[in-house]
């Protein structure tokens, strides 16, 4: 996959976060950050696969289902599937060139 486009917004309530075909990110420097460009990468990459709009409605459900269970934000948070792949694996370089179709799967 290509660099994404980035775009800086600083009202941004999260440090990144992909929006396909972008990553906005809080402040201009965090392109340099290679986990957290690695880590948007693997939601772009879920969000292409998904068809982007359908990736979004998961993600929500996903968050949803997981407030009811646990009761807690960051726990809910943590616990998306797209998450868990994204965090699992934003450290490994060439995760997404050995990465299966809908590798998100993996995590439920
Ligand atoms: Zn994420």
């Amino acid at each position: 996959m290509r660099k994404p486009w980035f775009i800086t917004l600083k009202f941004l309530p999260y440090s990144g976060m992909a929006l396909f075909p972008f990553v906005l990110i809080k402040h201009a420097d965090f392109k340099w950050s290679k986990t957290l460009v690695y880590h948007e990468r693997i939601h772009l990459m879920q969000q292409l696969e998904l068809l982007i709009l359908p990736f979004y409605f998961f993600y929500v459900m996903n968050y949803f289902v997981n407030i009811i269970r646990f009761r807690n934000h960051d726990r809910a948070y943590r616990e998306i599937i797209f998450e868990k792949e994204a965090y699992q694996n934003e450290l490994e370089i060439n995760y997404l060139r050995n990465r299966p179709f809908w590798a998100f799967l993996r995590y439920l």
